[in-house]
Protein backbone atom coordinates (compact mmCIF):
# COMPACT_ATOMS: atom_id res chain seq x y z
CA UNK A 1 0.00 0.00 0.00
CA UNK A 2 2.24 2.48 -1.22
CA UNK A 3 0.24 4.43 -3.81
CA UNK A 4 -2.12 6.06 -1.50
CA UNK A 5 -2.80 9.75 -2.22
CA UNK A 6 -2.03 12.18 0.68
CA UNK A 7 -5.36 14.03 0.21
CA UNK A 8 -8.57 12.98 -1.56
CA UNK A 9 -11.96 15.11 -2.51
CA UNK A 10 -15.22 13.56 -1.15
CA UNK A 11 -18.50 15.06 -2.17
CA UNK A 12 -21.91 14.44 0.40
CA UNK A 13 -24.47 12.66 -1.82
CA UNK A 14 -26.80 11.85 1.09
CA UNK A 15 -29.34 15.11 0.27
CA UNK A 16 -30.03 13.55 -2.81
CA UNK A 17 -28.77 9.83 -3.35
CA UNK A 18 -29.76 9.09 0.62
CA UNK A 19 -33.07 11.13 0.61
CA UNK A 20 -34.55 10.25 -2.73
CA UNK A 21 -34.79 6.84 -1.32
CA UNK A 22 -36.67 7.52 1.91
CA UNK A 23 -40.33 7.43 2.13
CA UNK A 24 -39.89 10.58 4.69
CA UNK A 25 -40.57 13.67 2.70
CA UNK A 26 -37.79 16.25 4.77
CA UNK A 27 -39.31 19.86 5.27
CA UNK A 28 -37.55 22.16 2.76
CA UNK A 29 -36.48 24.12 5.72
CA UNK A 30 -34.37 21.13 7.50
CA UNK A 31 -33.04 20.25 3.79
CA UNK A 32 -31.26 23.58 4.25
CA UNK A 33 -30.05 23.26 7.78
CA UNK A 34 -28.61 19.89 7.07
CA UNK A 35 -27.00 21.06 4.13
CA UNK A 36 -25.92 24.17 6.00
CA UNK A 37 -24.16 21.15 8.37
CA UNK A 38 -22.46 19.96 5.91
CA UNK A 39 -20.74 22.83 4.44
CA UNK A 40 -19.95 23.87 7.84
CA UNK A 41 -18.65 20.34 8.24
CA UNK A 42 -15.70 21.31 5.62
CA UNK A 43 -17.18 19.68 2.50
CA UNK A 44 -16.22 21.51 -1.27
CA UNK A 45 -18.82 19.43 -3.26
CA UNK A 46 -22.10 18.61 -2.12
CA UNK A 47 -24.95 17.11 -4.04
CA UNK A 48 -27.68 18.82 -2.90
CA UNK A 49 -30.77 17.27 -4.94
CA UNK A 50 -32.35 16.62 -8.08
CA UNK A 51 -33.98 18.43 -11.10
CA UNK A 52 -35.84 15.03 -11.63
CA UNK A 53 -40.22 15.07 -12.29
CA UNK A 54 -41.53 15.96 -8.88
CA UNK A 55 -43.97 13.24 -9.61
CA UNK A 56 -41.04 10.73 -10.10
CA UNK A 57 -38.99 11.75 -7.53
CA UNK A 58 -41.22 13.55 -4.93
CA UNK A 59 -38.27 13.69 -2.00
CA UNK A 60 -36.54 16.35 -4.11
CA UNK A 61 -39.49 18.42 -5.42
CA UNK A 62 -37.93 20.93 -3.54
CA UNK A 63 -34.32 21.31 -5.03
CA UNK A 64 -35.20 24.10 -6.53
CA UNK A 65 -36.06 26.18 -3.44
CA UNK A 66 -33.23 24.85 -1.37
CA UNK A 67 -31.01 26.45 -3.65
CA UNK A 68 -32.78 29.97 -3.31
CA UNK A 69 -32.28 29.22 -0.08
CA UNK A 70 -28.63 28.65 0.07
CA UNK A 71 -27.37 30.77 -2.72
CA UNK A 72 -24.19 30.90 -3.67
CA UNK A 73 -21.28 29.67 -1.07
CA UNK A 74 -18.30 30.92 -2.35
CA UNK A 75 -15.21 27.92 -2.26
CA UNK A 76 -18.23 25.23 -2.23
CA UNK A 77 -19.74 23.60 -5.61
CA UNK A 78 -23.63 22.36 -4.81
CA UNK A 79 -24.44 19.62 -7.84
CA UNK A 80 -27.30 18.69 -8.69
CA UNK A 81 -28.96 15.85 -11.01
CA UNK A 82 -30.02 16.76 -13.62
CA UNK A 83 -31.89 13.92 -16.47
CA UNK A 84 -32.68 16.17 -19.58
CA UNK A 85 -32.63 20.01 -20.85
CA UNK A 86 -35.59 20.74 -18.51
CA UNK A 87 -32.86 19.99 -15.67
CA UNK A 88 -30.94 22.94 -17.19
CA UNK A 89 -33.18 25.60 -16.99
CA UNK A 90 -34.50 25.05 -13.74
CA UNK A 91 -30.97 25.31 -12.82
CA UNK A 92 -30.66 28.40 -14.19
CA UNK A 93 -33.47 30.00 -12.38
CA UNK A 94 -32.30 28.48 -9.12
CA UNK A 95 -29.45 29.38 -9.40
CA UNK A 96 -27.43 25.82 -8.96
CA UNK A 97 -23.85 26.46 -10.74
CA UNK A 98 -23.54 22.40 -11.38
CA UNK A 99 -25.48 19.75 -13.01
CA UNK A 100 -24.77 16.25 -13.41
CA UNK A 101 -26.12 13.84 -16.05
CA UNK A 102 -26.71 9.80 -15.92
CA UNK A 103 -26.53 7.30 -18.10
CA UNK A 104 -26.58 3.51 -17.45
CA UNK A 105 -23.82 1.36 -18.62
CA UNK A 106 -26.15 -1.26 -19.25
CA UNK A 107 -27.18 -1.72 -22.63
CA UNK A 108 -30.26 -3.78 -21.92
CA UNK A 109 -31.53 -1.36 -18.86
CA UNK A 110 -31.51 1.51 -21.19
CA UNK A 111 -33.14 -0.49 -23.92
CA UNK A 112 -35.58 -1.26 -22.21
CA UNK A 113 -36.17 2.15 -20.18
CA UNK A 114 -35.26 5.20 -22.77
CA UNK A 115 -35.47 2.63 -25.82
CA UNK A 116 -32.15 3.97 -26.77
CA UNK A 117 -28.60 2.53 -26.77
CA UNK A 118 -26.33 4.04 -23.49
CA UNK A 119 -24.37 5.84 -26.46
CA UNK A 120 -27.24 7.37 -28.21
CA UNK A 121 -28.22 8.32 -24.27
CA UNK A 122 -25.31 10.64 -24.02
CA UNK A 123 -25.46 12.14 -27.51
CA UNK A 124 -28.77 13.30 -26.67
CA UNK A 125 -27.08 15.28 -23.85
CA UNK A 126 -25.40 17.59 -26.49
CA UNK A 127 -28.39 20.28 -25.87
CA UNK A 128 -27.73 20.30 -21.84
CA UNK A 129 -24.04 21.13 -22.40
CA UNK A 130 -24.79 23.87 -25.07
CA UNK A 131 -27.39 25.48 -22.47
CA UNK A 132 -25.08 25.00 -19.49
CA UNK A 133 -22.54 26.33 -21.44
CA UNK A 134 -24.52 29.32 -22.34
CA UNK A 135 -25.80 30.04 -18.72
CA UNK A 136 -22.22 29.68 -17.07
CA UNK A 137 -23.17 26.66 -15.52
CA UNK A 138 -21.00 23.54 -15.13
CA UNK A 139 -21.47 20.23 -16.20
CA UNK A 140 -20.82 16.24 -15.64
CA UNK A 141 -21.73 13.48 -16.23
CA UNK A 142 -22.02 9.90 -14.41
CA UNK A 143 -22.31 6.26 -15.49
CA UNK A 144 -23.83 3.88 -13.92
CA UNK A 145 -23.34 0.18 -12.93
CA UNK A 146 -19.87 0.06 -15.09
CA UNK A 147 -18.68 -2.26 -13.17
CA UNK A 148 -21.84 -4.79 -13.48
CA UNK A 149 -25.71 -4.89 -13.59
CA UNK A 150 -28.58 -7.15 -12.63
CA UNK A 151 -29.21 -7.73 -16.57
CA UNK A 152 -26.32 -8.62 -17.95
CA UNK A 153 -23.01 -9.23 -14.89
CA UNK A 154 -19.82 -7.64 -15.83
CA UNK A 155 -20.05 -4.84 -17.82
CA UNK A 156 -17.04 -5.31 -20.75
CA UNK A 157 -14.47 -2.43 -20.39
CA UNK A 158 -15.05 -1.86 -24.27
CA UNK A 159 -18.72 -0.78 -23.58
CA UNK A 160 -17.56 1.72 -20.76
CA UNK A 161 -14.73 3.06 -22.79
CA UNK A 162 -17.89 3.80 -25.75
CA UNK A 163 -19.91 5.92 -23.17
CA UNK A 164 -16.90 7.50 -21.81
CA UNK A 165 -16.26 8.35 -25.72
CA UNK A 166 -19.94 9.41 -26.09
CA UNK A 167 -19.35 11.75 -22.99
CA UNK A 168 -16.27 13.60 -24.51
CA UNK A 169 -17.53 13.70 -27.70
CA UNK A 170 -20.83 16.31 -26.41
CA UNK A 171 -18.14 18.38 -24.20
CA UNK A 172 -18.52 16.77 -20.81
CA UNK A 173 -14.99 16.09 -19.09
CA UNK A 174 -16.19 15.13 -15.62
CA UNK A 175 -17.19 11.98 -15.34
CA UNK A 176 -18.29 9.86 -12.44
CA UNK A 177 -18.34 5.97 -12.51
CA UNK A 178 -21.29 4.72 -10.16
CA UNK A 179 -21.73 1.56 -8.60
CA UNK A 180 -25.17 1.87 -8.33
CA UNK A 181 -25.58 -2.23 -8.23
CA UNK A 182 -22.97 -2.60 -5.84
CA UNK A 183 -21.30 -4.99 -7.80
CA UNK A 184 -18.22 -4.01 -8.18
CA UNK A 185 -15.01 -5.69 -6.93
CA UNK A 186 -11.70 -4.50 -5.71
CA UNK A 187 -9.37 -6.36 -8.43
CA UNK A 188 -12.17 -5.51 -11.37
CA UNK A 189 -11.91 -1.57 -9.92
CA UNK A 190 -8.31 -1.60 -9.80
CA UNK A 191 -8.25 -2.46 -13.31
CA UNK A 192 -11.08 0.01 -15.09
CA UNK A 193 -9.72 2.91 -12.84
CA UNK A 194 -6.22 2.25 -13.26
CA UNK A 195 -7.11 1.67 -17.31
CA UNK A 196 -9.39 4.82 -18.05
CA UNK A 197 -7.19 7.35 -15.97
CA UNK A 198 -4.40 6.31 -18.18
CA UNK A 199 -6.25 6.01 -21.55
CA UNK A 200 -8.36 9.61 -20.95
CA UNK A 201 -5.64 11.58 -19.12
CA UNK A 202 -8.26 14.68 -19.72
CA UNK A 203 -11.35 14.01 -17.61
CA UNK A 204 -11.33 14.62 -14.04
CA UNK A 205 -12.80 10.87 -12.64
CA UNK A 206 -15.17 10.75 -9.01
CA UNK A 207 -16.24 7.24 -7.98
CA UNK A 208 -19.37 6.40 -6.11
CA UNK A 209 -20.08 3.23 -4.27
CA UNK A 210 -22.82 1.46 -3.00
CA UNK A 211 -22.31 -0.90 -0.48
CA UNK A 212 -24.72 -3.40 -1.09
CA UNK A 213 -22.11 -6.68 -0.35
CA UNK A 214 -19.83 -4.62 1.49
CA UNK A 215 -17.23 -4.33 -0.47
CA UNK A 216 -17.50 -0.48 -1.32
CA UNK A 217 -14.64 0.94 1.05
CA UNK A 218 -12.21 -2.05 -0.38
CA UNK A 219 -13.31 -0.71 -3.99
CA UNK A 220 -12.43 2.70 -2.72
CA UNK A 221 -9.06 1.85 -1.68
CA UNK A 222 -8.14 -0.09 -4.73
CA UNK A 223 -9.34 2.92 -6.70
CA UNK A 224 -6.96 5.27 -4.13
CA UNK A 225 -4.29 2.99 -5.37
CA UNK A 226 -5.44 3.18 -8.72
CA UNK A 227 -4.94 7.09 -8.29
CA UNK A 228 -8.55 8.28 -7.98
CA UNK A 229 -8.93 11.00 -5.61
CA UNK A 230 -12.58 11.88 -5.99
CA UNK A 231 -15.46 10.27 -4.66
CA UNK A 232 -18.71 10.30 -3.23
CA UNK A 233 -20.17 9.35 0.26
CA UNK A 234 -23.31 9.31 2.12
CA UNK A 235 -23.33 10.44 5.75
CA UNK A 236 -24.95 7.81 7.89
CA UNK A 237 -24.92 5.48 4.29
CA UNK A 238 -28.19 6.42 3.52
CA UNK A 239 -29.49 5.38 0.47
CA UNK A 240 -30.26 3.03 -2.07
CA UNK A 241 -31.07 1.98 -5.94
CA UNK A 242 -34.88 1.59 -7.04
CA UNK A 243 -34.21 -0.48 -9.77
CA UNK A 244 -31.36 -2.85 -8.05
CA UNK A 245 -33.24 -5.89 -5.94
CA UNK A 246 -31.78 -5.36 -2.27
CA UNK A 247 -29.63 -2.50 -3.14
CA UNK A 248 -27.99 -0.80 0.09
CA UNK A 249 -26.82 3.29 0.35
CA UNK A 250 -23.31 4.65 -1.12
CA UNK A 251 -20.74 4.39 1.58
CA UNK A 252 -21.02 6.03 4.67
CA UNK A 253 -18.96 9.07 4.81
CA UNK A 254 -17.77 9.07 8.17
CA UNK A 255 -17.17 5.63 7.47
CA UNK A 256 -14.56 6.89 4.52
CA UNK A 257 -13.37 10.11 6.59
CA UNK A 258 -12.34 7.70 9.48
CA UNK A 259 -10.45 5.41 7.12
CA UNK A 260 -8.90 8.68 5.85
CA UNK A 261 -8.11 10.35 9.54
CA UNK A 262 -6.48 6.93 10.72
CA UNK A 263 -4.13 6.20 7.58
CA UNK A 264 -2.91 10.58 7.04
CA UNK A 265 -5.18 11.00 4.30
CA UNK A 266 -6.34 14.43 4.13
CA UNK A 267 -10.14 15.60 3.57
CA UNK A 268 -10.61 18.92 5.14
CA UNK A 269 -13.58 17.62 6.56
CA UNK A 270 -14.47 17.41 10.32
CA UNK A 271 -16.20 13.70 11.02
CA UNK A 272 -16.90 14.86 14.37
CA UNK A 273 -19.71 17.45 12.64
CA UNK A 274 -20.67 14.44 10.16
CA UNK A 275 -21.59 12.23 12.66
CA UNK A 276 -23.47 14.96 14.50
CA UNK A 277 -25.70 15.57 11.10
CA UNK A 278 -25.98 11.44 10.65
CA UNK A 279 -27.61 11.35 14.23
CA UNK A 280 -29.60 13.94 13.65
CA UNK A 281 -30.64 12.62 10.17
CA UNK A 282 -30.98 8.70 11.86
CA UNK A 283 -33.75 11.00 14.50
CA UNK A 284 -35.56 12.44 11.06
CA UNK A 285 -36.09 9.41 9.53
CA UNK A 286 -36.60 7.51 12.45
CA UNK A 287 -35.08 4.25 11.48
CA UNK A 288 -31.39 3.19 12.23
CA UNK A 289 -28.69 4.08 9.52
CA UNK A 290 -25.89 2.17 7.72
CA UNK A 291 -22.55 3.53 9.28
CA UNK A 292 -20.25 1.44 11.25
CA UNK A 293 -18.50 4.20 12.77
CA UNK A 294 -22.27 6.19 13.72
CA UNK A 295 -22.80 2.83 15.59
CA UNK A 296 -19.67 1.95 17.14
CA UNK A 297 -17.89 5.89 17.50
CA UNK A 298 -14.47 6.21 15.98
CA UNK A 299 -11.35 3.79 16.93
CA UNK A 300 -9.49 7.38 18.96
CA UNK A 301 -12.61 7.89 21.00
CA UNK A 302 -12.41 4.50 22.64
CA UNK A 303 -8.71 5.33 24.00
CA UNK A 304 -9.03 6.17 27.78
CA UNK A 305 -6.34 9.00 28.90
ZN1 LIG B 1 -25.89 6.11 -5.94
Amino acid sequence: MNHLPSAITLCEVGLRDGLQNEKTLLPTATKVELLQGLIDAGFKVIEVGSFMHPKAVPQMADTDEVYQAVGEVPGVELRALIPNLRGVKRAVDCGCKKVKLNVSASRQHNLKNLNMTPEQSVAGFADCVKAAEENGIAISGSISMPFASPWEGRIPLADVESIIEAYLKVGITEISLSDASGMGVPNQVYQMCAHVRERYPQVSWWLHFHNTRGLAMANIMAAMEAGMTQFDGSFGGLGGCPFVPGAAGNISTEDVLNLCDESGIVTGIDIVKVMALSRRMRELLGHDLDSCVLRAGRAKDLILD
